[in-house]
C-alpha cells in the first residue's frame, strides 16, 4: 500500500486485459440475478468507478459488508464492457473491507441531501459528487494562481497571521491574548481580565489576527518588485450573510514601479488566465457544476476568459446607474458606495462582461489609496463580474509622504502605528500598485456554489467552530 498506487481516474484509461486493483469508499451496491454492481469513488475524479463482481466471486457474507460508505481494496481485471457508453469496465476477482458503515447509522446515505445538513457531517461531506468537485477545483484553483503569479516573477511571500497593526480598519478584529491563560477559565477569570493591563500580555500591547496581509506585502514589494501573498486571513463579521466567513483566504499581489494600469492589466489577465486553467484541467467537475448548480455557469467562465474588460470611472458608472430608469433598492449619487444590484446591473445588462470602475470617492476607499489631483477621488479599482459584482478590489498606493501622513491624521488612524509603513516613503518610494481577492469568493464564482460556507472544508462563522 504506497501512495503511488492506481488512482480511480488512471483505471479509465487502462486498456482491456490488465489486472488492476481499486481502492476507495463504496458509494452504492446494487445486486440483480447473478452479479453485483458496486460504485466506488476515491475523490480522484468526478466519475465513479463501477466494479462488477459475478455471482459466485466473493462470498456471500463478505458482500454484505460492502455497503454504503464502506472502505474497500478490490482486485480484478479490466475487461471489455458489454454496456453501452463505456468502453471498458473493471471486474472484481477479491475484495478486503478495510471499514464497515454501518447502514443504520453511516449519515451520508441517501442522495440529495440538503447542503445545510451536510455542513453538519462536513467531516464526511468531501465524499459526495458536490464537495468532492469543490475541493478538486479549490485545490487547482490555488495551484493555477500559485502558477500565474510564479510564471510571471512574482515571489510568493508569507506575511504575519498575528499582528499589532488594524491594517486599514477593514473589519473587527479577533484579539490574540494569553492573559485568559494567566487567569484560568472560570467566571473570576473575565473580571481579572478587564482589570489587567495590555503591557502584561503577550506582545506587551493588544494583538489581533490578521485582516490584511497588504501593508505588510507592500514592504517587501518595495525591495523584491513583484510579490504575492496567498494566505489566511480572519474577520470577525457577525453578519451571518452567505457571503463572508471569519476566517477566509486571500491572495494579495503588490508591484513596485507598476501604475493602476498595470494593476488592471493584471487583475485582467490573471481572472482570465485562472479560469482558463480551470476550464482546462477540471472540465468534469465544471460540467456538473453547470448542471446541478447554476446553469449559466460555463458560458458567464467561457465570456469572461474571452471578452475584454470594460474600463470606466466610478463618476461614469453613477451617472449610467442614475440614468438607468432602474428601480434599484438602494439609491445611488454620487459618493455612495454601490451596492452588488448596482455591479451586477452595470455588468449583466449595461456593458455585458466584466467591468473595472475606478477612482473612487476618496471617502468611501481606504487611507492608503493614491489621491488624484481633483482631491475627491482616490486611484482605487475594483473589478465587477457578471452574476456576483465585486471581485478583486485594488488600487494604486499613495507613495507621497506628506499627502499619506496627512491622509491618515485625516482619518483618525494613530500616526505611530504606521511609522514603517511611512518609512517606506521616506526611503526610496516608488509608485506601486496591488489588488486583493477572496480566495473563496473567487471559488464561489467557478463553481456557482451559493453558500460560502460550502466552498471551504470546514467553516468558521458567528456561533460556528465545529470540527
Ligand atoms: P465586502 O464588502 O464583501 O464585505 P470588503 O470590502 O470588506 O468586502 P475587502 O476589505 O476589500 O472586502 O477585502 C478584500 C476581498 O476579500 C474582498 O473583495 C472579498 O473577496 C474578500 N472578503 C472580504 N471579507 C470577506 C469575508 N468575511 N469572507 C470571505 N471573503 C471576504
Ligand atoms: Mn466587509
Amino acid at each position: 500500500m504506497d501512495y503511488r498506487r492506481t488512482y480511480i481516474r488512471d483505471l479509465f484509461d487502462l486498456p482491456p486485459g490488465n489486472p488492476a486493483t481499486a481502492y476507495g469508499w463504496v458509494k452504492t451496491r446494487r445486486d440483480s440475478k447473478g452479479v453485483s454492481f458496486v460504485q466506488i469513488a476515491d475523490g480522484s475524479c468526478f466519475k465513479d468507478l463501477q466494479v462488477v463482481i459475478e455471482a459466485g466471486t466473493i462470498p456471500e457474507e463478505t458482500l454484505k459488508r460492502i455497503t454504503t460508505g464502506a472502505s474497500v481494496r478490490f482486485d480484478g481485471d479490466i475487461v471489455e464492457s458489454p454496456g453501452e457508453g463505456q468502453e471498458t469496465e473493471f471486474k472484481a476477482h477479491s475484495v478486503e473491507v478495510y471499514g464497515e458503515a454501518d447502514p443504520a447509522h453511516y449519515p451520508l446515505q441517501k442522495k440529495g441531501a440538503s447542503f445545510e445538513f451536510l455542513r453538519e457531517i462536513a467531516h464526511l461531506r468531501a465524499r459526495g459528487n458536490t464537495f468532492g468537485a469543490v475541493f478538486r477545483v479549490r485545490s487547482r484553483c490555488a495551484y493555477a494562481i500559485h502558477k500565474f503569479f510564479i510564471d510571471r516573477g512574482f515571489h510568493n511571500i508569507h506575511t504575519p497571521i498575528i499582528t499589532a497593526s488594524d491594517c486599514e480598519g477593514a473589519g473587527a478584529m479577533f484579539a490574540v491574548t494569553t492573559l485568559l491563560d494567566a487567569q484560568g477559565h472560570g467566571p473570576e477569570a473575565k473580571a481579572a481580565l478587564r482589570a489587567m493591563e495590555f503591557s502584561e500580555d503577550f506582545f506587551g500591547k493588544p494583538a489581533y489576527l490578521t485582516v490584511s496581509g497588504q501593508l505588510d506585502a507592500e514592504t517587501l514589494a518595495l525591495g523584491m518588485t513583484n510579490v504575492y501573498t496567498f494566505g489566511p486571513t480572519f474577520r470577525a463579521e457577525n453578519s451571518g450573510t452567505s457571503r463572508h466567513l471569519a476566517e477566509f483566504w486571500m491572495i494579495e499581489p503588490e508591484m513596485a514601479f507598476c501604475s493602476l494600469e498595470g494593476n488592471m492589466n493584471l487583475a485582467e489577465e490573471f481572472l482570465k488566465e485562472v479560469i482558463q486553467d480551470l476550464l482546462d484541467n477540471c472540465s468534469a467537475d465544471l460540467e456538473f457544476f453547470n448542471q446541478r448548480i447554476e446553469p449559466d455557469l460555463l458560458s458567464t467562465l467561457h465570456h469572461v476568459v474571452n471578452s475584454g474588460f470594460e474600463r470606466m470611472t466610478y463618476t461614469e458608472a453613477v451617472d449610467r446607474l442614475a440614468k438607468s430608469g432602474e428601480p434599484f433598492e438602494f439609491p445611488v449619487f454620487w459618493g455612495s458606495d454601490l451596492q452588488s444590484e448596482h455591479e451586477r446591473w452595470l455588468t449583466e445588462i449595461d456593458v455585458g462582461r466584466p467591468v473595472i470602475l475606478t477612482d473612487y470617492p476618496k471617502d468611501i476607499k481606504a487611507f492608503y489609496m493614491r489621491q488624484n489631483e481633483d482631491g475627491k477621488t482616490v486611484r482605487a479599482m475594483d473589478v465587477l463580474a457578471p452574476r456576483i459584482g465585486e471581485i478583486i478590489g485594488g488600487s494604486q498606493r499613495e507613495e507621497r509622504y506628506d499627502v499619506l501622513e496627512k491622509r491618515i491624521v485625516e482619518m483618525g488612524l494613530p500616526l505611530e502605528a504606521y511609522w514603517w509603513y511611512l518609512d517606506l516613503r521616506r526611503f526610496g518610494s516608488v509608485p506601486h500598485s496591488g489588488f486583493g481577492l477572496g480566495f473563496e469568493r473567487m471559488l464561489m464564482y467557478v463553481t456557482g456554489m451559493k453558500n460560502i460556507r460550502d466552498v471551504i472544508p470546514f467553516h468558521r462563522t458567528p456561533g460556528s467552530a465545529e470540527f
